[in-house]
Protein backbone atom coordinates (compact mmCIF):
# COMPACT_ATOMS: atom_id res chain seq x y z
CA UNK A 1 0.00 0.00 0.00
CA UNK A 2 0.89 3.70 -0.47
CA UNK A 3 0.31 6.71 0.65
CA UNK A 4 -1.74 9.23 -1.55
CA UNK A 5 -4.06 12.52 -0.79
CA UNK A 6 -7.68 11.88 -1.48
CA UNK A 7 -9.00 13.68 -4.82
CA UNK A 8 -11.43 15.08 -3.12
CA UNK A 9 -10.51 15.92 0.92
CA UNK A 10 -6.70 16.50 0.05
CA UNK A 11 -6.21 14.14 3.34
CA UNK A 12 -3.25 11.72 2.66
CA UNK A 13 -4.39 7.91 2.88
CA UNK A 14 -3.12 4.73 2.41
CA UNK A 15 -4.58 2.78 -0.63
CA UNK A 16 -4.38 -0.15 -3.01
CA UNK A 17 -5.52 1.93 -6.00
CA UNK A 18 -8.91 4.58 -5.41
CA UNK A 19 -7.69 7.99 -5.22
CA UNK A 20 -10.59 8.74 -2.66
CA UNK A 21 -10.12 7.65 1.06
CA UNK A 22 -13.00 5.71 2.63
CA UNK A 23 -14.56 8.45 4.31
CA UNK A 24 -15.12 10.29 1.33
CA UNK A 25 -16.47 7.26 -0.24
CA UNK A 26 -18.43 6.63 1.99
CA UNK A 27 -20.24 10.49 1.65
CA UNK A 28 -20.19 9.48 -1.82
CA UNK A 29 -22.81 7.00 -1.48
CA UNK A 30 -25.40 8.66 0.66
CA UNK A 31 -25.01 11.75 -2.15
CA UNK A 32 -25.60 9.29 -4.58
CA UNK A 33 -28.70 7.70 -2.70
CA UNK A 34 -29.83 11.35 -2.32
CA UNK A 35 -29.08 12.38 -6.22
CA UNK A 36 -30.89 9.36 -7.64
CA UNK A 37 -34.13 9.51 -5.26
CA UNK A 38 -34.14 13.31 -6.34
CA UNK A 39 -33.87 12.47 -9.44
CA UNK A 40 -36.79 9.16 -9.40
CA UNK A 41 -38.67 12.33 -7.38
CA UNK A 42 -38.31 14.41 -9.69
CA UNK A 43 -38.31 13.23 -13.44
CA UNK A 44 -39.35 16.52 -15.26
CA UNK A 45 -36.75 18.74 -13.47
CA UNK A 46 -34.09 19.93 -16.03
CA UNK A 47 -30.92 19.64 -14.09
CA UNK A 48 -26.80 20.22 -14.52
CA UNK A 49 -24.48 19.02 -11.21
CA UNK A 50 -24.77 22.40 -9.44
CA UNK A 51 -28.12 22.63 -9.58
CA UNK A 52 -28.84 18.62 -8.48
CA UNK A 53 -26.06 19.49 -5.27
CA UNK A 54 -28.37 22.44 -4.64
CA UNK A 55 -31.46 20.61 -4.55
CA UNK A 56 -30.01 18.18 -2.48
CA UNK A 57 -27.86 19.98 -0.34
CA UNK A 58 -24.66 18.20 -1.08
CA UNK A 59 -21.06 19.69 -2.23
CA UNK A 60 -21.00 19.41 -6.44
CA UNK A 61 -17.58 18.29 -5.92
CA UNK A 62 -19.30 15.14 -5.06
CA UNK A 63 -21.95 14.96 -7.86
CA UNK A 64 -18.99 15.37 -9.92
CA UNK A 65 -16.89 13.36 -8.82
CA UNK A 66 -20.09 10.40 -8.86
CA UNK A 67 -20.81 11.63 -12.72
CA UNK A 68 -16.88 10.62 -13.48
CA UNK A 69 -16.94 7.59 -11.53
CA UNK A 70 -19.53 6.13 -14.18
CA UNK A 71 -22.05 5.71 -10.84
CA UNK A 72 -25.00 6.86 -12.97
CA UNK A 73 -23.95 4.75 -15.39
CA UNK A 74 -25.90 2.12 -14.08
CA UNK A 75 -29.30 3.74 -13.58
CA UNK A 76 -28.97 4.40 -16.83
CA UNK A 77 -28.48 0.87 -18.47
CA UNK A 78 -31.14 -0.51 -15.96
CA UNK A 79 -34.30 -1.55 -17.53
CA UNK A 80 -36.39 1.21 -16.37
CA UNK A 81 -38.97 3.09 -18.26
CA UNK A 82 -37.76 6.28 -17.72
CA UNK A 83 -34.34 5.10 -18.88
CA UNK A 84 -34.37 7.56 -22.04
CA UNK A 85 -34.57 10.73 -19.52
CA UNK A 86 -32.35 9.78 -17.64
CA UNK A 87 -29.56 9.66 -20.59
CA UNK A 88 -30.41 12.98 -21.06
CA UNK A 89 -29.63 13.92 -17.40
CA UNK A 90 -26.26 11.82 -17.92
CA UNK A 91 -25.56 13.82 -20.89
CA UNK A 92 -25.88 17.17 -19.46
CA UNK A 93 -23.93 15.96 -16.42
CA UNK A 94 -21.19 15.18 -18.52
CA UNK A 95 -21.21 18.13 -20.61
CA UNK A 96 -21.02 20.27 -17.31
CA UNK A 97 -18.23 18.92 -16.54
CA UNK A 98 -16.11 18.56 -19.35
CA UNK A 99 -17.17 22.15 -20.29
CA UNK A 100 -15.62 22.91 -16.77
CA UNK A 101 -12.56 20.42 -16.71
CA UNK A 102 -12.33 18.98 -19.64
CA UNK A 103 -11.24 15.51 -18.02
CA UNK A 104 -14.23 13.69 -17.64
CA UNK A 105 -12.94 10.58 -18.31
CA UNK A 106 -10.85 10.19 -15.60
CA UNK A 107 -12.25 8.42 -13.19
CA UNK A 108 -14.50 6.12 -14.56
CA UNK A 109 -12.48 2.60 -15.23
CA UNK A 110 -11.54 3.32 -11.66
CA UNK A 111 -15.40 3.65 -10.28
CA UNK A 112 -16.50 0.60 -12.34
CA UNK A 113 -13.80 -1.36 -11.30
CA UNK A 114 -13.90 -0.45 -7.33
CA UNK A 115 -17.83 -1.00 -7.33
CA UNK A 116 -17.72 -3.67 -9.84
CA UNK A 117 -16.18 -5.83 -7.14
CA UNK A 118 -18.23 -5.03 -4.37
ZN1 LIG B 1 -11.27 12.14 1.30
Amino acid sequence: MEMITCDLCAKPFATTGPKICPRCMKRLDAVYEKARAFMRDNPDESLDVIRLADQISEDVRDLEMLVQMGRFDRDVSGPAVEDRRKKQLLEELRKNLSEKSGEGKKYVSYGEERYGKR
